[in-house]
């Protein structure tokens, strides 16, 4: 083959991949998986570098990757946003559930952290519904430790806003959320924690509440109470 040929046999190749793609992203909805938005280590020493390449990139980048699958699969499903899909999720099946789930939780999750002690304080109109509905700041960190130590098995821990506005600590289990339309209290996450062995097992082995305990220090308390305020308007 000479190289005149190689090129056009190459540029017919290219083109043949490019109509396939086209194909592929015209008729199948597509979640990808953004960037943590801190590096692998900006966590530690609360979590650890290798925890968090493995949360991120292989737990979470997998619950995207079954997700459209599921999807592709499923087309009356195509379209929707992750949220909306969350809200009708009693209609479909639990590959879509749990992965639909671990996809939002870890979202989520990533968001609500950053670098230990960069985090800040609730802001005065949060830390006040803490205290109306908890008691105290601290009472609130004990209801929220109690529930993630209360969660046998995999799941997680939430701070939710319920539809009258009062805060309250729920847990759900495995990939589920407040979010969709089969949790037993429904609500509008602000913080959430995730109290699968994969997110603190490298580090903490069974100490799971040495995990809850530490993980205050990463919590992003300015972010949260932008939630808060977002979710009352
Ligand atoms: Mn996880």
């Amino acid at each position: 083959m000479n190289k005149t040929v190689m090129t056009r046999t190459f540029a017919r190749l290219l083109a043949l991949l490019g109509l396939s793609l086209c194909g592929t992203v015209a008729h199948a909805q597509s979640f990808t998986l953004a960037p943590l938005p801190y590096p692998y280590d900006a966590l530690a020493p609360v979590i650890d570098e290798r925890t968090m390449q493995i949360h991120h990139g292989k737990h979470h980048q997998a619950y995207v990757d079954n997700l459209n699958k599921a999807i592709a699969a499923a087309p009356a499903l195509s379209g929707l946003s992750l949220e909306a899909l969350l809200a009708q999720i009693s209609k479909s099946g639990d590959v879509v559930r749990n992965n639909g789930g671990g996809h939002w939780n870890h979202t989520f999750f990533w968001e609500s952290m950053t670098r230990p002690g960069q985090g800040g304080a609730p802001s005065t109109e949060l830390l006040a519904a803490i205290t109306r509905d908890f008691g105290s700041l601290d009472q609130f960190k004990a209801a929220f430790r109690a529930a993630g130590l209360g969660r046998f098995g995999s799941g997680w821990v939430w701070l939710i806003v319920d539809a009258n506005g009062k805060l309250k600590v729920v847990s759900t289990p495995n990939q589920d959320n407040p979010l969709m339309d089969v949790a037993s209290e429904r609500g509008t996450p602000l913080l959430g924690n995730d109290v699968w062995e994969h997110a603190y097992y490298l580090q903490y082995q069974n100490r799971r509440a040495d995990y809850l305990d530490a993980w205050w220090q990463v919590v992003d308390w300015n972010l949260i109470s932008k939630r808060y305020a977002a979710s009352r308007k």
